[in-house]
């Protein structure tokens, strides 16, 4: 991509309204746009790094053999009315909206009820089974508070995983897959040394459920660890009973402020029981189907990358997520004519800065922009034969010789 060509603009401070660091970078380097509190526009940078998030969850949960669906954001009542969910008093954070013709729709929160009820069409021997589906789709939750940019907005984007099973025992297989695949996401994303598997209240049937946290600033949770991290909490399964069954003393625990990434539920029947999601076995008789859901915030997620990644020069994308590889500056005529010469079938993983700026405004750009390599050719290089290149990450700086160069040859 050419920068001249983008219509993306660069800003020197940060709005007004944004505290948290990802959120304020995110905004002055033109990823994301604020619509209103808590709802965001993505723009090509943005989106290209949204897309990079999916594709590593796509690949992880694929690998462990799901289907990818996708189901209606409008919602019918009914099923939410068996579970007794329908109700605002039940569930905060539903939006809802009116049919011309009469009646209420919801515009959808979670997808827990719809897809139980979506199963029954397609469940109903135990040879149907096991199963398990995801979607990445558009969320909407009323919530009390819009927070640090697109880390708790009102409209966001989540994976969400349904599995379905006839054991316990096949339930449980599917479950650690799950949370290996979590893990593998988790590395991919560039956040895997400082996100944790933690113990969180389980609800009904389950005593705990697992939620993945990123240690952070930023984050709205709090947890509780010992030395070695083997065991972390969240704060509201923190009481004595806990503590002993995890073998750890209050004393010895330390805590951080973190984001929750995603989460992993033992379900059971609490959907398929009301809503009569049921399997015949090789007795031929009717059992419930057991089921497990397993949330990603992908949107959050580009929020927690931004905070975790970023330093005081601005973001810092983990390879597999920046939205391109390497920003290319030319600096002079000689340096122009080789840049286009190196851009030309790299466009895909090159931000060209063609612009007629400053060297100065260019390097700036770079650093807030955040793509994992600045490759710079200028005259005064080329006299010696050099060109720079400087890992975004670490700083650390190498000069390539000029002489049959390929970005393909950068890997530091
Ligand atoms: P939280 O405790 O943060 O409100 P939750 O328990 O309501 O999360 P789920 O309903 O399980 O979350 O949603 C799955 C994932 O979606 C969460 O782990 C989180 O990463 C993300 N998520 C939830 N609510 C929001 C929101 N308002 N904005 C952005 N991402 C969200
Ligand atoms: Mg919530």
């Amino acid at each position: 991509m050419r920068f001249s060509e983008t219509f993306v603009k660069t800003l020197r401070v940060a709005p007004k309204d944004e505290t948290a660091r990802g959120a304020q970078y995110l905004s002055r380097a033109s990823f994301i746009h604020k619509e209103l509190a808590g709802v965001y526009d993505y723009l090509p940078l943005g989106l290209k790094v949204l897309d990079n998030i999916k594709r590593i969850i796509r690949d992880e949960l694929n690998k462990i053999g799901c289907q990818e669906v996708l189901l209606s954001t409008l919602q019918n009542p009914e099923p939410w009315k068996l579970t007794d969910r329908w109700d605002i008093e039940k569930m905060d954070v539903w939006f809802k909206t009116e049919l011309a013709a009469g009646g209420e729709l919801g515009l959808a929160p979670t997808h827990e009820e719809p897809i139980t009820e979506l199963m029954k069409a397609y469940i109903s021997s135990y040879k149907d089974l096991p199963v398990a589906v995801y979607q990445i789709q558009t969320k909407f939750r009323n919530e009390l508070r819009a927070k640090s940019g697109v880390m708790r907005t009102r409209e966001f984007i989540m994976k969400d995983l349904y599995n379905f099973a006839r054991t316990e025992v096949e339930h449980e297989e599917f479950y650690h897959k799950a949370e290996k695949a979590y893990k593998a996401i988790y590395d991919r994303l560039g956040i895997g040394q400082d996100t944790y598997q933690t113990f969180a209240s389980g609800g009904v049937f389950s005593k705990y459920s697992h939620e993945f946290q990123t240690i952070t600033e930023v984050g709205e949770d709090t947890i509780y660890f010992n030395a070695d991290k083997t065991v972390v909490l969240n704060e509201e399964v923190v009481n004595d009973e806990v503590l002993a069954e995890m073998g750890v003393k209050r004393e010895e625990l330390q805590t951080a402020k973190a984001a929750e990434v995603g989460n992993i539920f033992t379900l059971k029947t609490k959907y398929s029981g009301p809503l009569g999601l049921q399997y015949t076995d090789k007795d031929g008789k009717k059992q419930p189907v057991l089921m497990g859901c397993y949330g990603i915030g992908v949107s959050r997620l580009m929020g927690v990358i931004a905070e975790k990644t970023s330093d005081d020069k601005g973001l810092a994308w983990p390879t597999e997520v920046a939205p391109y590889k390497y920003y290319l500056a030319a600096i002079g005529e000689n340096g122009t004519r080789m840049a286009n010469d190196l851009y030309r079938g790299m466009s895909e993983e090159v931000l060209y800065d063609d612009r007629d700026v400053r060297p100065g405004e260019k390097f700036a750009d770079s650093e807030l922009l955040g793509l994992p390599y600045r490759v710079v050719i200028s005259d005064r290089g080329l006299e010696k034969n050099e060109i720079e290149v400087i890992k975004r990450t670490t700083g650390e700086k190498r000069i390539f010789s000029s002489e049959n160069f390929s970005l393909k040859d950068i890997d530091f």
